[in-house]
Order: C-alpha cells, then structure tokens, then sequence
C-alpha cells in the first residue's frame, strides 16, 4: 500500500500527520519550493511577513491540542494587539471585543512554520517543485494510480491519492487525467469545478520608521466588503517578525501586509508591482490618514484561489474512495481558515486509514 498527496498545503500535511503511527508510506508532490501553501511566510533580511493566511485562531478542541499539546510551542507566538474594524467610508473603530478575546497565533518565524512542523512530525517526504499534471489508471491493475509532473515524469504506482490543491484546480487536474470511468470523473469534477473563490492581491509595505495606528490595534478588517482594502495589519505586532530597529539604519520599523478585495484585485491581478504601489500606499495612507507614498521595499503576491466561498460537495467527492482517489483542503470546509484545512486533512487521514 503507499500514498501520493498532491499538495503539501496544511490540509495535506494534516492528513500525513494523522497517518503517522501506520506504516504506509506517503509522498508528497508539491509545485512549489515549500511546504504549507496559502499558510505563506517570506523574508527579507531579519524581517518575516506571512502575506497568505495573516494569523490562525483555534476554535475546536482537536485544532487546539494539536497546536498546543501535540506539536512544538517554542516558537508559537500569540499576536498582541486587536483587530479593529471599518466600512467603506474609511471610518476606523474598535473591532467586535468577543472576537478579540480570542487568541491570534503564528509563530516567531511566520504562519507557515506550522506546515513545517506537521510535516516534520509526520516525517513526509515532500518532493517540492513538482507540478502534478495528470493521474492515471492502469486497466486491469485494481487502483494503481501513475502521477504524470510537468517535466513529464511518472511516478507511483500508488494504490491512494489524496488531492488538495483548491477546487477549481484539483478538477482541472482530474479533467486532463485519465480515470478510466468517464462517469466518475464527471460526477467527481462536477463537486469541485463550481466552486467560486476570493481572488485577493497582497502587497507588503515597509517603512523605516514606525507607521501611526490607533493604540492597541495590530489589525484591521474591512466589515461590509465595499472598502477597496480587505485587511491592514502590522507585522512588528508579531513577536520575532520585526526586529527592532539596531544599528542597519535600512531596516524596517513597520512592516504592513494590505489584503486588497476582490474587486480591486481582479483587474489588477497580472499588473506589476511597480504599478501597484502608488494606487495602494493612496489607499493605505488614506485609511490610517497619513502620506505613506515611499515605502523603503515593497512586495506583491496575488492569490487566484485566496478563499472558497462555499463548500465542495464532500458527500460526491466520498464516492471516489473505492477508486482510490480521497479530497481534503479548506473547499470542503467551505471556509478559508487554516484550522478548517487542518480539519479536513485531519478527517481525511482517518478516511483513507478506514479505506486503506
Ligand atoms: C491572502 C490570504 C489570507 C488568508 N488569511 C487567513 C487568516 O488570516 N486566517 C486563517 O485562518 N486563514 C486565512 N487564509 C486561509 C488559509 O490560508 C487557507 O484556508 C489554508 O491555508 C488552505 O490550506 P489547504 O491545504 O486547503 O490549501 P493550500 O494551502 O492551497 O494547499 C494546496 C497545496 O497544493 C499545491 N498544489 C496546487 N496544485 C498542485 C499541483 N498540480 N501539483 C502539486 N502541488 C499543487 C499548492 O502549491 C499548495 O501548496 C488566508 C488565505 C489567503 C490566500
């Protein structure tokens, strides 16, 4: 028996973890250069920004004692401050005081240290910059799936796939794959293709000294979706992300991560980010109500697939397990959270240790 995940996303990583005590082998293909996809951290010199999933919070018991029990807390940081809120007008308030008594955490070296550490608990074997392009099945061989990447290698045989790549993508990959049952593929594609998606823009601001906000506030949340901004928040709010200012009279005081909405960023999504800076230092600098127009770097990452906006049909999707082929990922939540893709990862890795 072995396993291939597509994507080393926290979905993935999650399941791979709670497979951990089996001895099924498990690999993982990844396209990009790391491990915990959405869950982003970058660096730049001493400073770290986590431009994806900005924070995570741990609503259920099972995603708190992984986090707090099971996996390293030495490096966790709860965020100081809170999120405060506005409309389109630009008018800044005190965020929801419910909402802000629940614990934001990342840790000191950013947001994805948590797929590191599940993936390092999981002892996976990720094969990163590995673009999986095609599945297919060998006629007559039970479920021995082949995994075609795009430099065009094959690997497997795998008796279980776990996909986890956001919707869209994982039916897009199943309808250039060969099933060898048309009417799976279809009904499998059919839970997936529909799903809509968030396409958001982040730009990542510093600034050499200390950006005004109001005492207190580490985040800020755009309430009613009409305000171009989605969320501004500060990164030295993060213990270990900023470090303070010493002697390299280059480095950043404030570094502000701006989640621009969809509407904005749809448009924009292939523009420079040379060309977007003006246009969002304007915005940002207006909402705090001060000239931020020279930030001292900049950068951009565009999300196509930032946030599912609704659900992935979970109960189709079972129908694929008696051809081997198993779903996580944050779609079947419903929700873009990263303790939703744990979740699912979580439930997945129980399905397959069920199936398999
Ligand atoms: C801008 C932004 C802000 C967010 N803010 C928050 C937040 O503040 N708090 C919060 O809780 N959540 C937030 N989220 C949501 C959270 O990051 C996601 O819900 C979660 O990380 C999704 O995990 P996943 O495993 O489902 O998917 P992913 O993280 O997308 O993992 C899928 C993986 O599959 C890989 N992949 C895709 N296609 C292929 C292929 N063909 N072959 C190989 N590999 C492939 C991808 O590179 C990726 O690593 C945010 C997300 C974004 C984008």
């Amino acid at each position: 028996m072995s396993l291939a995940i597509v994507g080393a996303g926290l979905s993935g990583l999650a399941a791979a973890y709670a497979l951990r005590d089996t001895d099924l082998p498990v690999t993982f293909f990844e396209k990009s250069r790391g491990v915990a996809g959405r869950a982003a951290t970058r660096g730049r010199g001493d400073v770290r920004y986590d431009h994806g999933a900005n924070h995570f919070k741990t609503k259920s018991d099972r995603f708190e004692s992984l986090v707090r029990d099971d996996l390293p807390t030495d490096d966790l940081e709860k965020i100081r401050g809170d999120v405060w809120t506005f409309e389109e007008d630009g008018d800044i308030q005190e965020g929801d005081p419910e909402k802000n008594a629940e614990a934001k955490w990342t840790y000191r070296d950013g947001v994805s240290r948590l797929g590191k550490h599940l993936a390092e608990a999981a002892g996976a074997d990720v094969r990163t910059e590995t673009r999986v392009t095609l599945l297919s099945r060998e006629d007559g061989a039970g479920n021995a799936w082949t995994l075609t990447d795009a430099e065009g290698r094959e690997h497997g045989p795998f008796e279980a796939v776990l996909l986890t790549p956001p919707a869209p993508q994982t039916a897009d990959l199943l309808k250039a794959s060969r099933l060898g049952d048309d009417v799976l593929q279809e009904h499998l594609t059919g839970a997936l293709a529909p799903v809509p998606y968030r396409t958001q823009l982040t730009l990542v601001l510093a600034y050499r000294r200390r950006v005004e906000r109001p005492d207190g506030c580490y985040g800020l949340l755009n309430t009613d979706g009409a305000h171009e901004i989605a969320w501004l928040s500060f990164e030295e709010e993060k213990p270990g992300h900023v470090p303070a200012p010493g002697s390299d009279d280059t480095a950043p005081e404030s570094v502000l991560v701006a989640q621009m909405g969809p509407d904005w960023s749809r448009p924009r999504f292939r523009s420079e980010r040379e060309a977007l800076v003006p246009e969002v230092t304007a915005l940002v600098g207006g909402l705090l109500g001060q000239d931020l127009a020279r930030p001292r770097w900049a950068d951009k990452q565009g999300w196509r697939y930032a946030l599912p906006e609704e659900a992935a049909d979970a109960d189709a999707l079972a129908d694929g397990a008696e051809a081997g082929l198993f779903f996580a990922g944050d779609a079947l939540a419903g929700q873009g959270r990263v303790g939703a893709a744990v979740e699912s990862g979580l439930d997945a890795g129980a399905r397959l240790r069920e199936a398999l």
